[in-house]
This record gives structure tokens, C-alpha cells and sequence, in this order.
């Protein structure tokens, strides 16, 4: 919002589906700068983080929660409601950022032609899904493209915008994952009875069913 001694400019309205890490980052952001701020996911417990950055909560009455915490894919029947509400719900927002992710699969499309084309000239759709093929039926990933006065971007590999920070997150999450499979002496010596290292491990067991936890140890290796 900016006010102005010839008046006020009204804040924009953002609409952020998807609250998962992305989305929650995009709706604080959107709310420091002044939006009035819209979330919404299919897991329904996200809606307590929604509101803890400032959103509002969109309620469409689909719930999706699949194993593991993650978003289940929805069935097509559900997939159809949702692309209706959704595209009555947008209509009213500047901007639509997509962030709907389920692992391992396509990305949902939640943002119709549609809906894009009953948005108001000049509004934005930024799709952050654009490499597992977009969110929005518009979207062409790595491209900017403008339907009736609204612009739908997919940019590609962000974090590459942003090359010393994502190294550093990225250096983080490799030294928690290996934290977890180094023994007090250093040694490699992962406990596959963990959920994370039993989940990332892609060699089967030693004949006597130890597997990678039989590797040696720092003490091993310096006596080698
Ligand atoms: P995430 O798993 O944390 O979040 C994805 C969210 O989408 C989840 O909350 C999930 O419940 C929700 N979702 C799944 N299906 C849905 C549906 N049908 N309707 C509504 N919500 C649904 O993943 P993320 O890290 O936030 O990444 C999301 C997308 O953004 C990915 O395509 C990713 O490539 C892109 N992206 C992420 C980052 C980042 O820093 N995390 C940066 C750039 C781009």
C-alpha cells in the first residue's frame, strides 16, 4: 500500500497455492511488501502456518494429506473441483504464485485458461512449478507469456539466481544428511534403521545383512 499526498494506492492482492516451503517464503514476502496475502494447500493442518505469516486461509474443502506428510496426487474427480473453485477464487487477484509440488509426479494443474483469462489485465501468475511442467494450463517453463493482458512466467532453476545462498542451504542439508551416517570417530557407519538414510539408500545388504553399516572407520582406514 503507498499513500501519497494525491492519494492511496490500494495493496495488491496475492493469492499463493501451495503452502509448503516455497509457498510460505512467497506469502511473508508478498506480506512485507505490503499485499494483502491469500494461501492455500490441500494438507489441511498448513492453514495454521498460513495464517502465522499473515494470510489469509483459503478453505476449497479438499483435503489430499499423503504418506509421509507430503500431498497425495488428487483423484480426477477431486482434481475437477478443485480446478472450478479454484477458478472462481482467482478471479479477484493480481497475483497467483504457484507452488504445488506432489514428490515424484507431474505438477498439479490448479490454474486453468480459464482462470487466466478471468483475471484482470495487467495481473501476474509467477508458476514456481514450471520444471515438473507447471501449474497453471498456460505456462511454458523457462518462458513469459502474455494472454489477454496477463502475464503467466515459469522462470527455471531459481536458486541459480541466487548462487552463494542456495550453495549454503545446499551445503547445509548434505552436512545434516551426512551427520547422520558418521560415527563420534568419523567413520561412515549408517544406521539404516533410520527413516531418512533407510530412505536414500539405493545399494542392497552385505551376505550377512549389514550392509553399508560393515564400512570402515576412521580408525580403519588410518591403520589401512
Ligand atoms: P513442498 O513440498 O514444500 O511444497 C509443495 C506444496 O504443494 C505442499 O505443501 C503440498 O501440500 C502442496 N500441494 C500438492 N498438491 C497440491 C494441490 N493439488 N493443490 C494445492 N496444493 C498442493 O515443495 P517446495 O520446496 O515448496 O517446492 C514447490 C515448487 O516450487 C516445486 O516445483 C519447486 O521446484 C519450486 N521451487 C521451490 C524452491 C524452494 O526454495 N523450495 C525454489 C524455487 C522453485
Amino acid at each position: 500500500m503507498l499513500t501519497t499526498a494525491a492519494g492511496t494506492v490500494p495493496p495488491a492482492s496475492v493469492l499463493v497455492l501451495g503452502a509448503g516451503v516455497a509457498g510460505l517464503q512467497a506469502l511473508a514476502t508478498a506480506k512485507r511488501l505490503g499485499a494483502r496475502t491469500t494461501g492455500y494447500d490441500v494438507r489441511p493442518e498448513v492453514s495454521e502456518q498460513v495464517e502465522s505469516v499473515g494470510a489469509r486461509w483459503l478453505d476449497l474443502g479438499i483435503e489430499a494429506l499423503g504418506e509421509g506428510g507430503y500431498a497425495r496426487e488428487l483423484t480426477g474427480e477431486e482434481r475437477e473441483t478443485q480446478q472450478q473453485r479454484l477458478t472462481e477464487a482467482i478471479t479477484g487477484f493480481d497475483v497467483v504464485i504457484t507452488t504445488a509440488l506432489v514428490p515424484g509426479r507431474r505438477a498439479p494443474v490448479l490454474v486453468t485458461a480459464e482462470a487466466v483469462r478471468g483475471m484482470r489485465s495487467g495481473s501476474v501468475v509467477v508458476d514456481l512449478a514450471g520444471a515438473t511442467g507447471g501449474n497453471c494450463e498456460l505456462t511454458e517453463p523457462g518462458a513469459e507469456v502474455v494472454v489477454d493482458g496477463v502475464t503467466v512466467c515459469a522462470p527455471l532453476n531459481l536458486p541459480a539466481e541466487m548462487p552463494v545462498h542456495a550453495s549454503e542451504l545446499f551445503a547445509r542439508n548434505v552436512l545434516a544428511l551426512l551427520e547422520l551416517m558418521v560415527d563420534a570417530d568419523g567413520g561412515l557407519r549408517p544406521d539404516l534403521s533410520d527413516e531418512i538414510l533407510a530412505a536414500t539408500c539405493v545399494a542392497g545388504a552385505d551376505e550377512d545383512g549389514a550392509g553399508p553399516a560393515d564400512g570402515p572407520t576412521a580408525a580403519d582406514r588410518e591403520a589401512e
